[in-house]
């Protein structure tokens, strides 16, 4: 069992603070910033500054691994190339584009009217040159999933959305149900799997709901719920609940692949519209918000224009007195400018006041943060063999099998962010120094 310890621990959601709004669409910000950056690859720029692009033009391409085009989001002309925010907390260099308000579209994006005929490697090219990567916050490039030989019987859809407060995911689905179920029937065919499986919280019996009057038009499609625990949309957890098997490293192992919602729904557009990956779903939300919002915006909008059209800051707060997460509050990292911009793997900000002082800043021994480790790990001891740089102990500790799920954080009394312990041990170990 791999949630052994309390199964997983039920967290406060804060969902409610966007759950009822509907996704709101912002499609024309007047700038987007087009990262130089995925996952850790550099980008290769294939526009100059004064040119002009059509939505869907391509305008950078990752080479080597997962080697894809990635592509303008709105229409107008390249006006600087210049370093901006993004969500991993650094300054990356991208391409601005200043909107021209003329929606004008790449010639490419038009109906594919041979979607019935269409093969496994078809589909799976369309990935690629889609660009279409996870937008569940692994930005893992689809098309390497889908293009590999290991066989494949099922793939999972993970609606679960388990992070508080974010709930675009949600959103998205209620907005599209029959987009989500034919964008898994085309990522059946790309994978040659017969059974999709789509899983979703418990309490969300809304999904149920929408997606039941499609459900017969898709045989090999059904719904899943799972428990109001944290991490339920764990890949690991998923697959153990749905097909009774586990893996070491990678679902494909046990014959399963694993995408988000957003992910299918925008394959959906990718398969019938040939429309790139240019515009995802986000959560604007937080104590600091005036009204949490769940957008729809092209990839590389501002988030301070979010902010803004969602109302702004609550008063007597802005930008100099709030922080950010980019992100989930359990997996997000916290960033402290608001010029944040929107990427693949983007799927949240939650603004908050600056917190005030800290309690009980020392450890108190409780073992909490032992506890609730979902994979057996002893953070505590983790942070003592990092701080002394103690490589064989980091390692004797399994640090490696840290999920950063943020759990141990979660729970400490004392409010330590023992989780970024944990992460900063991993990374020695994996530098080896
Ligand atoms: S962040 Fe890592 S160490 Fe902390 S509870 Fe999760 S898996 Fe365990
Ligand atoms: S939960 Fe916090 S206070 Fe308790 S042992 Fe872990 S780090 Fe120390």
């Amino acid at each position: 069992m791999i949630l052994h310890k309390a199964k997983g621990i039920h967290l406060e959601g804060k969902k409610s603070m966007s759950k009822k709004f509907p996704i709101q669409e912002y499609m024309n910000p007047q700038f987007v910033y087009i990262h130089l950056l995925q996952q850790a690859s550099t980008l290769k720029r294939v526009v100059e500054v004064g040119e002009t692009v059509k939505i869907g033009q391509i305008v950078a391409r990752r080479e080597g691994f997962g080697e894809m085009p990635i592509h303008a989001s709105i229409s107008g002309k390249v006006t600087a190339v210049k370093k901006v925010w993004h969500s991993s907390g650094r300054m990356v260099e991208a391409i601005e584009i200043e909107n021209d308000n003329l929606n004008q579209v790449d010639p490419s994006i038009v109906p594919d009217k041979n979607v019935a005929n269409l093969s496994r490697e078809e589909l799976v090219a369309k990935m690629k040159e889609s660009g279409l990567s996870g937008l569940g916050g692994a930005g893992f490039p689809t098309y390497v999933k889908y293009g590999s030989k290991t066989p494949i019987h099922t793939v999972i859809i993970n609606a679960v959305e388990c992070e508080p407060y974010l709930t675009c995911d949600y959103a998205l689905l209620i907005k599209y149900p029959e987009k989500l179920l034919k964008g898994l029937s085309y990522l059946l065919r790309a994978s040659n799997a017969s059974k999709g499986v789509i899983t979703y919280k418990k309490y969300n019996q809304e999904f149920k709901e929408v997606l039941t009057p499609f459900l017969k038009e898709f045989p090999n499609i059904v719904l899943f719920d799972v428990d109001d625990i944290y991490p339920a949309g764990w890949e690991k957890y998923l697959v153990e609940q749905v097909t009774k098997t586990t893996y070491k490293r990678l679902p494909g192992e046990v014959g399963v692949i694993v995408d988000n919602l957003a992910t299918a729904i925008t394959y959906c557009d990718v398969v019938e519209n040939n429309i790139p990956l240019i515009a995802r779903a986000i959560t604007i939300t937080g104590e600091g918000m005036k009204q949490p919002q769940n957008f729809f915006v092209p990839i590389g909008t501002k988030v301070s224009d979010l902010v803004k059209q969602a109302g702004g800051y609550v008063d007597g707060l802005d930008s100099s007195n709030t922080w950010y997460i980019a992100g989930g509050p359990m997996t997000g990292r916290a960033i402290l400018v608001d010029d944040l911009i929107v990427n693949d793997t983007l799927g949240g900000v939650i603004v908050k006041p600056f917190p005030e002082p800290k309690e009980h800043p020392n450890c108190l021994g409780c073992g909490k943060c032992n506890d609730v480790c979902p994979v057996y790990l002893s953070p505590t001891e983790i942070e003592n063999a990092f701080n002394q740089k103690d490589l064989v102990a980091i390692k004797k500790l399994n640090a490696e099998k840290c999920i950063v799920c943020g759990l141990c954080s979660y729970v400490c009394p004392s409010h330590i962010e023992i989780t970024d312990y944990v992460v900063r041990a991993k990374e020695l170990l994996r530098k080896g120094a």
